[in-house]
C-alpha cells in the first residue's frame, strides 16, 4: 500500500463531468489498496474571473481583501469532487485551508506555506476517509485566509505530500508531463520521461509554468517524489528525480521562455564606483526585483548605459522610482521596453560541455534574431529578445540542441 498525493489543476476539473472523470482516477487509486489526499485547484478561469472582479471593484485594493475573493474557486472543486467521490460509494470530505489548518506566513497575494496540521488527517485516512484539500489557499498569522500564488496548488500538494510523508505526489495537467519546450507553442517537443529537480527548478523559474516553481523547491528540499502526468490519457508522465537517477545527461533538457519581462535602459550614466550601488539600491527598497544586467563599456565622456530588466508588473514603478532619483543618478536619457521576451536553454550537463551559449548565439543569429541582454549561470543560458521573435527562437533553438521529436 503506498500513501499518495493526486493534484489535479484547473482543466482537469473544468466542469462536472471532468470533476466525476477525477473521481474516477481517484477510485482507482483506492481499488488497489493506497491511501489517497487529493488537492483540486480552482475550474480552469475561475481565478482570472475572480481577480478581474477585485479589479473591477476597487483596483487599489487591500491583499487581504483580494485574497479572500480569489481563493473562492478552490471552494466550489473540492465540494463538487467530495460530491462526486461519496455518489461512487467512497467516503471523502472536503476541507478548506484554514479548516486542516494549512499555516502560511502573512504575505497576502503570495504567502509560503510554514507549517500543516495532519492530526485529524491522518486519521480520517486510516480509516479509509479521502480528504479533498483546497489548493492555492492557507491560514495567515493575522488569522486571515491567503493565497500562494498564481499556480499555487502545486506548492499545496507537494507541502501535503511531505506534511502526510506521501510515497508519491502525482501533479495531473492537460499535457502528457514535462516537455522539451511549451507543447503547445513547440510542437516538436517531446515529453522527457525524467528530468531532475535542479533542471525542473530553473524550468519553472524562467517560465514555464507547469509547475510553480515554489513546488519544485520544496519537493526538492523535502525528498518528495513528484509526478508530472495527464488526466487526460494513460501515459506515463514525467518523473522529476535526483541528478544520479539520470544515466545519460543530456546537455540541454529543455528550453523555456518568459514573456514577463521588461527591459529599461539608462543613458549616459557616469561609469564609477557607487553608480549601480545608486541606480539598484532604490529599485530594492520599492521591492522590485532586477533580472538580467549589462554595462556597456565607458565613451570617450566617461559616461556608460546600464540596461537591465524587471518583471512586466514592475516596470511603471521602476520607471517612477528611476524618474524620481534622476537627480542623483544622472542619466541622460531613460528608455524602456516592454515587448521583450526571455528564452533560456536549460540542461545539466552544460556544467561539463563547452561552447553550449556560443551555439544558441549563432542559432539566433542564423534566423537573424537580436540578443539585447544575456545572463548565464552553471546550467542556464538566457537571452533577451524582441517578443515578435519568441515561437522562431524556441524552435530554432529545439531543433538546434537536437530536441525535435521524431
Ligand atoms: P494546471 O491548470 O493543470 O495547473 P497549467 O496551465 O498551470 O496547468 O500548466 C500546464 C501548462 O504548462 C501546459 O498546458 C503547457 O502549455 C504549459 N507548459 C509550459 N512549458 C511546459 C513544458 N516544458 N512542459 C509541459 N508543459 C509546459
Ligand atoms: N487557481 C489558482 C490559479 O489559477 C491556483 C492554481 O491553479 O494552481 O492560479
Ligand atoms: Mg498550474
Amino acid at each position: 500500500m503506498a500513501r499518495i498525493v493526486q493534484k489535479f489543476g484547473g482543466t482537469s476539473v473544468a466542469d462536472p463531468e471532468r470533476i466525476r472523470a477525477v473521481a474516477l482516477r481517484v477510485k482507482r487509486e483506492i481499488d488497489a489498496g493506497n491511501e489517497v489526499a487529493v488537492v483540486l485547484s480552482a475550474m480552469s478561469g475561475s481565478t482570472n474571473e475572480l481577480i478581474r472582479l477585485t479589479e473591477q471593484t476597487a483596483p487599489m485594493h487591500d491583499a487581504r481583501e483580494y485574497d479572500a475573493v480569489v481563493s473562492c474557486g478552490e471552494q466550489i472543486t473540492i465540494g463538487l469532487l467530495a460530491m462526486a467521490l461519496q455518489s461512487l460509494g467512497i467516503s471523502a470530505r472536503s476541507w478548506l485551508g484554514w479548516q486542516i489548518p494549512i499555516h502560511t506566513d502573512a504575505v497576502h497575494g503570495k504567502a509560503r506555506i510554514e507549517r500543516i496540521e495532519t492530526a485529524e488527517l491522518n486519521k480520517r485516512m486510516k480509516i479509509g476517509e479521502v480528504p479533498v484539500v483546497a489548493g492555492f489557499q492557507g491560514l495567515g498569522l493575522d488569522n486571515r485566509v491567503t493565497t500562494l500564488g498564481r499556480g499555487g496548488s502545486d506548492t499545496s500538494a507537494v507541502a501535503l505530500a511531505a506534511a502526510l510523508k506521501a510515497d508519491r505526489c502525482d501533479i495531473y495537467t492537460d499535457v502528457d508531463g514535462v516537455f522539451t519546450a511549451d507543447p503547445r507553442i513547440v510542437t516538436k517537443a517531446h515529453k522527457l520521461d525524467k528530468i531532475t529537480y535542479e533542471e525542473m527548478l530553473e524550468m519553472a523559474s524562467l517560465g514555464a509554468k507547469v509547475l510553480q516553481t515554489r513546488s519544485v523547491q520544496l519537493a526538492m528540499t523535502e525528498g518528495v517524489r513528484l509526478q508530472v502526468l495527464s488526466s487526460y490519457s494513460e501515459e506515463p508522465g514525467t518523473l522529476v528525480v535526483n541528478e544520479d537517477e539520470i544515466m545519460e545527461k543530456s546537455i540541454v533538457s529543455g528550453i523555456a521562455y518568459s514573456r514577463d519581462e521588461a527591459k529599461i535602459t539608462l543613458v549616459g550614466v557616469m561609469d564609477q564606483p557607487g553608480v549601480a550601488a545608486g541606480i539598484f539600491g532604490p529599485l530594492a527598497d520599492g521591492n522590485i526585483n532586477v533580472d538580467m544586467i549589462v554595462q556597456n563599456i565607458s565613451s570617450k565622456d566617461n559616461t556608460t548605459d546600464m540596461t537591465f530588466t524587471v518583471a512586466s508588473d514592475d516596470l511603471a514603478g521602476a520607471v517612477k522610482i528611476l524618474e524620481n532619483n534622476k537627480s542623483a543618478l544622472r542619466y541622460s536619457d531613460l528608455i524602456s521596453d516592454g515587448d521583450v521576451v526571455k528564452i533560456s536553454i536549460i540542461g545539466v550537463g552544460m556544467r561539463s560541455n563547452a561552447g553550449i551559449a556560443q551555439h544558441m548565439f549563432h542559432a539566433l543569429a542564423e534566423h537573424g534574431i537580436n540578443i539585447q541582454v544575456i545572463s548565464t549561470s552553471e546550467i542556464k543560458v538566457s537571452v533577451l529578445i524582441a517578443e515578435d521573435y519568441t515561437e522562431l527562437a524556441l524552435r530554432a533553438l529545439h531543433t538546434a540542441y537536437g530536441l525535435d521529436a521524431d
